[in-house]
């Protein structure tokens, strides 16, 4: 069932066991826009079903917020536009010269080019694979492009990120929601989880140049205010307190710093921070 946050704005809530991100909807008096296809046919068909049962204006535009998989494999189900930002585009020129029968998958799973768990979807929730290939974007945007569905303006925007170099978030000024993708969570590199440290101040310096009051993320659904800064306070603590390889070091200056134990999300953050120093050193 689509979550209503108000009378022009719609989530699909992100479902962990099946790898599906939050998916989402937003409608102007004319047209309709869908934010991430999904992971697959069969998650894009079943979102598709329940827009069915509402009443809204057609989807004429979809946007992607950046080149994985689990926000773009659904592509194909939508009759519409497909807006992604340049950096999005050329990964996704890659995945367009994919196959997806079994021979082609294993080996793209053994050349790390996809995972285990992404395969397992692909041949699970997507039917026909054997002729399966996927849609090119249809509108490429440098830095930051603005529609108007009908007295619904959406700012769809590049940002810095600690996820991906290609995120995408789609603000709605009037309604003040913020989509923000993967945007605000960190990374993996060969095997290990970390935050780019660097692209931290930066990152949260071009989300709170938006005036929001409700965050979507890929894979916790939604935030208010008070939960994203929170956030932002336990990352940037946790930046602030990794500057070795150390964690010992790293928990020991948390300490000192703040008069009390890192709780369970900032020891996670430390460790983040402290493996983005092993990354680059
Ligand atoms: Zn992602």
């Amino acid at each position: 069932m689509l979550n209503k946050l108000s009378d022009t704005i719609y989530y699909l809530s992100n479902q962990d066991d099946k790898d599906r991100p939050t998916l989402g909807l937003v409608c102007g008096d004319r047209y309709s826009l869908i934010i991430d296809t999904g992971n697959s046919t069969q998650h894009a068909k079943e979102f598709l079903l329940e827009i069915e049962k509402l009443n809204v204006p057609p989807i004429k535009y979809v946007v992607i917020t950046h080149a994985h998989w689990d926000h773009f494999l659904g592509m194909n189900e939508f009759d519409a536009t497909v807006i992604v930002n340049r950096q999005t585009n050329e990964r996704l020129k890659e995945w367009q010269s994919y196959q997806f029968d079994d021979d082609s998958l294993q080996q793209y799973v053994n050349t790390n080019q996809i995972s285990a768990k992404c395969m397992e979807i692909i041949q699970t929730e997507i039917p026909n694979r054997d002729v399966f290939k996927l849609n090119s974007p249809d509108i490429i945007f440098e830095h930051t492009l603005t529609i108007d569905l009908g007295n619904k303006v959406c700012l769809i925007e590049s940002i810095q990120s600690t996820h991906t170099d290609d995120s995408t978030v789609i603000y709605i000024p009037d309604e003040k929601v913020l989509f923000l993708g993967d945007a605000a969570y960190g990374t993996t590199t060969n095997s290990l989880f970390h935050f780019k440290q660097s692209l931290l101040a930066p990152m949260i310096t071009d989300i709170q140049k938006y005036d929001a009051e409700w965050f979507l993320l890929g894979h916790e659904s939604i935030c208010d205010l008070h939960e994203m800064t929170l956030y932002w306070d336990e990352l940037v603590a946790a930046s602030q307190a990794a500057q070795s390889t150390s964690l010992e070091n790293a928990v020991d200056c948390f300490k000192a710093e703040k008069q009390r134990d890192p709780n369970d999300n900032e020891l996670f953050f430390l460790q983040a921070f402290v493996n983005d120093r092993i990354v680059q050193s």
